[in-house]
């Protein structure tokens, strides 16, 4: 089976209603490959503004979700109140929840569970630091992320796995192809360790300064399906991102 190109756009923590809604008329006026999955992920206050302004095929992500139901959980969103708000999916493991908000591998991993498990698809992080890449840990870190959640999750077909080396998040310092490739490649021989059909099917996206120019060479690699994006889903570019292929 071929695996759909997937181009996610993560707004992180920036937008106001106005420049939401100019992004969001953007994506509409555009002409985008239909070949291409796209989800974009704004702040939870705006998903249901970006959700009743879409009017493209395209899917809305929360930033979060909690791992239980509703209930007594300031502060948190359920993934039954996404799913009642037609948000289909959720990012989950970014390096910045994971770093700043330290989040654990194992609270990613139930809540990759949690929101699998329920009906709603989980674009999961995972990457290493500078410090680990120049220590030669890259694989060593990643393969930890994996083996958390390979403990919690049976079904992986709701999973998208986004690699993202934390050096290269909004740093402007790109990986190179053959380093993404690399590590790409490294994602899909351990997701064997799964299943062969698992290893086959499951989307591996890069993310990490990609833009409307790095994106063309990075797409063309043969374990690169897709993108996250940050910055450069903010600005007109992200169509280009999107069209990468075309
Ligand atoms: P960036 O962020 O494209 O701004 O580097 C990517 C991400 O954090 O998902």
């Amino acid at each position: 089976m071929a695996r759909k190109f997937f181009v996610g756009g993560n707004f992180k923590m920036n937008g106001t209603v106005s420049s939401i809604k100019e992004i969001v008329n953007n994506l509409n006026n555009a002409s985008l490959d239909p070949e291409v999955e796209v989800v974009v992920s704004p702040p939870s206050i705006y998903l249901h503004l970006v959700r009743d302004n879409l009017t493209k095929n395209i899917e809305v992500a929360a930033q979060n979700v909690f791992y239980k139901g509703n209930g007594a959980y300031t502060g948190e969103i359920s993934v039954e109140q996404l799913k009642d708000s037609n948000i289909n999916w959720a990012i989950l493991g970014h390096s910045e929840r994971r770093t700043i908000l330290q989040e654990s591998d194992e609270t990613v991993s139930l809540k990759t569970k949690y929101a699998t498990e329920n009906g709603v698809g989980v674009i999961w992080c995972c990457g290493e630091s500078l410090e680990e890449r120049e220590a030669g840990k890259t694989i060593e870190v990643v393969s930890k992320q994996l083996e958390s959640l390979k403990s919690h999750i049976s079904d992986w077909s709701k999973i998208v796995i986004a690699y993202e080396p934390i050096w290269a998040i909004g740093t402007g310092k790109v990986a190179t192809t053959e380093q993404a490739q690399e590590v790409h490649k490294a994602i899909r021989d351990w997701l064997k360790n799964v299943s062969d059909k698992v290893a086959e099917e499951t989307r591996i996206l890069y993310g990490g300064s990609v833009n409307e120019k790095n994106c063309g060479e990075l797409g063309k690699q043969p374990d690169i399906d897709g993108f996250l994006v940050g910055g450069a889903s903010l600005k007109p570019a992200f169509v280009d991102i999107i069209n990468c292929k075309k």
